[in-house]
């Protein structure tokens, strides 16, 4: 038997939500039909209603002593060179919480702790992004800045001198930041 070869694993268009055709539980073509509100695909054969659902990703926003954020320049595309906060999709077995905490390791090397929501913004802009983008605020409290993974540099910036943006969350989360430092204790 003629075992199966894996294709090279890319895992930058996984995350792509993709059509289904055919039914995942009973392999039957999948048809266009009214389902619960609106027209959706279903299974004529099984009866499986196939529901999209949002991809949730998280991001975290981080100062230094000296009020800087700490932005990452995107390795890949899309968008590679811009700048934006750390952040990932939150896999279906972790909470946003831990998904934070994890991409911020990945991508930065820093350790971070005392999660706090600062704002959630929703609107996919690229094919390949979330749907639902979780941004909290944090503490440093280990670890090395080092960029990695999806990172090529990681570093801090003031406000009135930051780099090129990637995308709109990024942008809006840093607006929220602002806004509350400006609020009275
Ligand atoms: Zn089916």
């Amino acid at each position: 038997m003629k075992k199966h070869e894996l294709p090279e694993l890319d895992p930058h268009i996984v995350s792509q939500q993709l059509e289904l055709n055919f039914c995942p539980r009973c392999g039957h073509a999948l048809a266009d039909m009214h389902a619960f509100g609106q027209v959706r695909r279903v299974c004529p054969a099984c009866g499986l209603v196939v529901f999209r659902e949002h991809k949730v990703a998280s991001a975290v926003l981080l100062e230094n002593e000296a009020g800087q954020v700490l932005l990452v320049r995107r390795a890949w595309g899309p968008k590679q060179g811009y700048w934006s906060l750390p952040a990932g999709f939150v896999d279906d077995d972790e909470s946003p919480e831990a998904a934070a905490i994890r991409e911020v390791c990945e991508e930065t090397g820093l350790e971070v702790a005392d999660l706090a929501l600062l704002t959630l913004i929703s609107g996919r802009e690229h094919e390949r992004g979330a749907d639902i983008v979780v941004v909290y605020r944090g503490r440093i409290v280990g670890g090395v800045l080092s960029a990695q993974d999806d990172a090529s540099e990681a570093a801090f910036f003031s406000l009135d001198a930051l780099p090129p943006l990637a995308f709109r969350a990024t942008r809006e989360a840093l607006a929220r930041w602002r806004e509350i430092r400006q609020e009275p204790a």
